[in-house]
């Protein structure tokens, strides 16, 4: 067959040739070693830790290598695609600082190599398919639905592989004229990969992450284009991937297994092999067994979910990287005040093998991450969740900005910091007894004190109250109070000799910790009743009273 004419026949309207793009988007200048990546999502609105996962990655690799990192949005398919995903992409990856060099941006596309939009590189796929089809290595195939089902069933009951390959593949040797007469006769056709693989046969390919695999040959005539003339995902990788020249495709591992069609397709075409990354799935324990992450029922796997229960970004990216790199821990106990990005993260050191998400790590990383966040920062921070995330709160932040300055600084300085605040929502509803719209009284008087107790403890505490003890004056009344009503002025009288007394000075200060804060356990009491002031302090102990 005349392949150059089916070219023709095909894509008459195509008139660039392969050079033409060759030289429009020529080899990038860079230092040696400079990598290219990117990230290629599909805007379906819905972008999840697993994107932020292998962003992050091809962001480092980029920016740790003065390379460059681009955002290409893969629309190939109309019917998955939702109104402002692509906003949605971006600010949620701008939120966990994840930034591009190049690509689709909010006010347009930046950088040399576009279009960035696949659906606008209409006709740079088919310039390429042209020439595969010039090749010999691509044609057009007309199979109905019912063709491709009656092909399934012949496989099925001949029990072979499934697919459109060799024999079975109907259209694979049209006859010229046939084809040019469904052509002409307007009929539909997608174009297909004419495979020479052979399924009996493998090939070596060096996966960074994985080291050397093993894997099957393609032999199937996988669709390159669509019946609009859209590419497959396969196509679209290909073709982009070597124009915008990304040195490293760092993607899911879902991809994996197609492997073999990209390779199959890069050779077709006479271009080198970018290097490929393929990271693994997050997964989480689950009663003892690991499992995938789910959509429907992991709300943590929504990127939504860090944003809404304000989780600081840093604390997001500080615990992605000990998941990435299992040397990052180590490296981050020997640079405790280094910035992250100081750390040099290496392909070689990624697991190979399901990677453990863990909400409790996040969150113990969180409190590392937020005790070295000063005061301000995390207030300016808690105010900017309140506006997006809870906007009634939005007000009362601005308005007590100097009460949470203080109430932020409670023990996060000096030697040993309390590690306790987490992700705003956690940080709010364990200060949200400072507010009075909030004070709830969660728990219960303690055990070891005598309900006949509670409010001589609290008359007698309410009437030695005076605003200006300093601490130590103040712990003391509260043992003379106790010892007043027969409990130890010291615990450890009580631990000596528990039939002497009633309970100890710990358990008659819970109960002034619960009518303050409605809680058996808070920070430092004393100092949260100077940073209430003394109105609001007596305020509380007198309602508790009245309670009783
Ligand atoms: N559009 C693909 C996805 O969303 C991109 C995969 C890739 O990075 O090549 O999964």
């Amino acid at each position: 067959m005349d392949y150059a004419a089916l070219a023709e026949l095909l894509f008459p309207h195509i008139d660039k040739t392969p050079d033409y793009y060759e030289t429009l988007y020529p080899a990038r200048q860079l230092s040696p070693g400079a990598k290219v990546t990117r990230l290629g999502p599909s805007p379906t609105g819905f972008i999840h830790l697993g994107n932020l996962y292998v962003a992050f990655v091809n962001e480092r690799l980029a920016h740790q290598s003065g390379g460059v990192f681009f955002l290409r949005i893969e629309d190939t398919d109309e019917k998955r695609e939702v109104e402002g995903a692509v906003e949605v992409i971006i600010s949620s990856l701008e939120y966990f600082d994840i930034r591009f060099d190049e690509g689709v941006t909010v006010n347009g596309e930046i950088g040399e190599y576009g279009p960035y939009y696949q659906r606008q590189r209409g006709s740079i796929y088919q310039c390429f398919a042209k020439e595969l089809v010039k090749k010999g290595l691509a044609y057009p195939c007309f199979c109905s639905e019912e063709d491709l089902q009656a092909i399934r069933d012949k496989q099925e009951k001949a029990g072979e592989n499934p697919g459109y390959y060799g024999a079975f593949a109907k259209c694979r040797n049209l006859d010229p004229d046939e084809i040019e007469r469904n052509i002409q006769d307007g009929k539909p056709f997608v174009l297909r990969f004419r495979s020479n693989g052979d399924p009996s046969r493998s090939f070596q390919i060096v996966d960074a992450i994985r080291g050397p695999l093993t894997m099957p040959e393609n032999f199937q005539d996988v669709v390159l284009l669509k019946q609009n003339g859209i590419p497959t995902y396969h196509f679209a990788h290909v073709v982009d991937d070597h124009l915008m020249r990304t040195t490293h495709v760092v993607r899911g591992e879902e991809w994996l297994s197609s492997l073999p069609i990209h390779v199959a397709l890069f050779k077709a075409l006479d271009w080198p092999l970018p290097i490929y990354c393929h990271t693994t799935v997050l997964m989480k324990m689950e009663n003892g067994n690991k499992r995938k992450l789910s959509k429907r029922k992991d709300p943590e796997l929504s990127l939504n979910y860090y944003r809404s229960q304000g989780y600081h970004p840093k604390a997001v990216r500080e615990y992605l990287l000990t998941i990435i790199n299992s040397n990052y821990e180590e490296w981050r106990l020997a640079n405790p005040d280094s910035p992250m990005e100081e750390f040099e993260l290496t392909i070689e050191k990624m697991s190979s093998s399901g990677t453990l998400f863990d909400l409790d790590k996040l969150n113990d990383v969180s409190k590392e991450v937020l005790v070295r966040i000063p005061d301000e920062e995390l207030y300016d921070f808690m105010l900017s969740w309140a506006k997006a995330y809870r906007p009634e709160l939005a007000p009362l932040f601005t308005e007590k900005k100097d009460l949470l300055l203080r109430i932020l600084a409670i023990d996060r300085h000096g030697e040993k910091p309390r590690k306790d605040l987490v992700y705003c929502e956690q940080i709010f509803d364990y200060f949200s007894y400072f507010f009075d719209d909030y004070f709830q009284v969660e728990d219960d008087y303690p055990e070891e004190v005598d309900r006949e107790d509670i409010k001589p403890i609290l008359e007698s505490y309410i009437n030695s109250y005076n605003h200006g003890d300093d601490r130590n004056q103040w712990f003391e009344k509260i043992r003379v109070l106790a010892a007043e009503l027969d409990y130890a002025a010291k615990p450890k009288d009580f631990k000596k000799n528990p039939e002497l007394y009633k309970g100890h000075v710990g358990h008659v200060s819970t109960v002034i910790r619960i009518a303050l804060m409605g809680r058996a356990s808070s920070p430092d009491l004393w100092e949260i009743q100077q940073i209430m002031g003394e109105e609001q302090t007596l305020n509380r102990i007198n309602k508790a009273i009245a309670a009783l």
